[in-house]
């Protein structure tokens, strides 16, 4: 049935309304579902696609083109080949490409932690002996990302993301103001959350506007680089070339991994930027680690071949990903278009949907949900501190459930947002 808007009700409705929604969930929880919706993990049958990776490289097969014996010590850029097929997908000169271990997020850390203990190109001083560090933070983000920065003591600001990126009005009065202002998380394209795509415009403005600290940085985490939903991709934009062009050339540190293209903690993680900065990040590097896991790089080397060989595999991807959030939208449409109780985006790929409920009630829904067996993501886990100043916000990640699961997740998720909507409209 067709929900009237609540906010329009009279009071008799309201009570009828929170009746009808209240029964609904009282059955839902007698379902006694155990669904999982939040963390943005590929699901059992996108890690079958890669099951080939298992038995490569193959006894035998331990050199790289180079001739380089994988099996041992050193080549602290990673393999060439590998660093070339991503090079050309992310759009970044191969030689401002290196290749790593298992997890980009390790990388952001350590960038983090080596700028704080030595400070990086232009530092003045080490950031840990400036009496605050601040970084930028457009949020709805990556909670993952905020909670490097909160473990450091970094202080994060809040700044709004919009579909074409975050304001970078708001943005350039900041930098151009506060020379404490260190850095600034980014996720450019298919962002999590809301998917979010930076245009180039907002890109040229972030490489250019002045900064008063003069090792101002961004980290542009592109881990959804080549992760679309529809059949084109959105280009990734050259920012290596358009921070030298500003003036920057070491403003952006890029990064990105095949945590989602291949297995998700077994995959291949990407560190660009310029010269100057990738031999600054190799001098920590180097004391870190004697080389990368460079059996683990030829096996994905031999599984991809060429760029065009990922973006194949990312076709097969989308065909296992597409169907899942088309049926959150439609359920998400279905069961709350007509009562305007909440608004959500529709990504065009990446591995979230972010749903905006009536304000005040997030909290309440996802305690809902829990109480029905649903696990959605914490309250508030795309901003900064935790703190949705709205109490709005609910990441939604679709990938891992089958279709099944996620209906009847959806569906349930639909009755808790309906109930708390109406819960709060009473109260008001
Ligand atoms: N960045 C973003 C924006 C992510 O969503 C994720 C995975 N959820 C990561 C980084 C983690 O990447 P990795 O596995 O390479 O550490």
């Amino acid at each position: 049935p067709v929900q009237t808007q609540i906010g329009l009700m009279s009071h008799e409705e309201l009570v009828a309304e929170h009746e009808r929604q209240s029964a609904n969930y009282d059955r839902l929880k007698t379902e006694k579902l155990t669904l999982d919706l939040t963390r943005g993990k590929p699901s059992p049958e996108q890690l079958d696609l890669s099951a080939e990776l298992l038995s490569l490289p193959g006894e035998g097969d331990y050199r790289d083109a180079a001739g380089t014996d994988c099996r041992n010590y050193g080549g602290l850029a990673g393999l060439p080949e590998l660093r070339a097929i991503f090079a050309e997908l992310l759009n970044i000169p191969v030689e401002n490409l290196v290749a790593g271990n298992n997890a980009s997020l390790e990388i952001m850390h350590d960038l983090i932690v080596a700028s704080l203990l030595h400070g990086t190109v232009g530092s003045p001083r080490p950031w840990s002996q400036e009496p605050v560090v601040k970084f930028l933070c457009p949020a709805p983000g990556y909670d993952r990302h905020f909670a490097i920065t909160e473990s450091y003591g970094i202080e994060m600001i809040p700044v709004p993301l919009r579909d074409d990126g975050p304001d970078t009005r708001l943005i350039a009065e900041l930098v151009a103001a506060d020379p404490q202002i260190k850095g600034m998380w980014a996720v450019p394209t298919y962002s999590n959350p809301t998917g979010a795509v930076y245009s180039e415009d907002v890109a040229r403005a972030l490489v250019s506007m002045p900064a008063a600290a003069p090792d101002f940085r961004i980290f542009w985490d592109n881990a959804y680089a080549v992760h679309p939903l529809v059949e084109d991709c959105a280009p990734a934009i050259d920012i290596l070339g358009l921070a030298t062009a500003a003036g920057n050339p070491d403003r952006v540190f890029t990064l990105a991994s095949t945590s989602k293209i291949t297995f998700a903690g077994s995959g291949v993680s990407f560190f660009g930027a310029s010269a100057d900065n990738l031999a600054w990040y190799q001098k920590f590097l180097g004391i870190k680690t004697i080389g990368p896991d460079k059996i683990n790089q030829l096996r994905h080397l031999r599984f991809f071949g060429d760029a065009d060989g990922v973006r194949a595999h990312m076709a097969k991807h989308r065909e296992i990903l597409a169907p899942k959030f088309a049926l959150v939208l439609r359920i998400l449409e279905d069961r709350l278009g007509a009562s305007k109780v909440a608004s959500w985006t529709e990504p065009k790929g990446g591995y979230f949907i972010s749903l905006d409920v009536v304000e005040g009630t997030a909290k309440r829904v996802i305690a809902l949900a829990k109480d029905a067996g649903i696990a959605l993501t914490g309250a508030g886990s795309a901003f900064p501190y935790k703190n949705d100043p709205d109490d709005k916000n609910i990441r939604l990640a679709p990938s891992f459930p089958s279709l099944d699961e996620l209906a009847t997740a959806m569906d349930g998720v639909a009755t808790c947002v309906l109930l708390a909507a109406t819960e709060k409209a009473l109260a008001d």
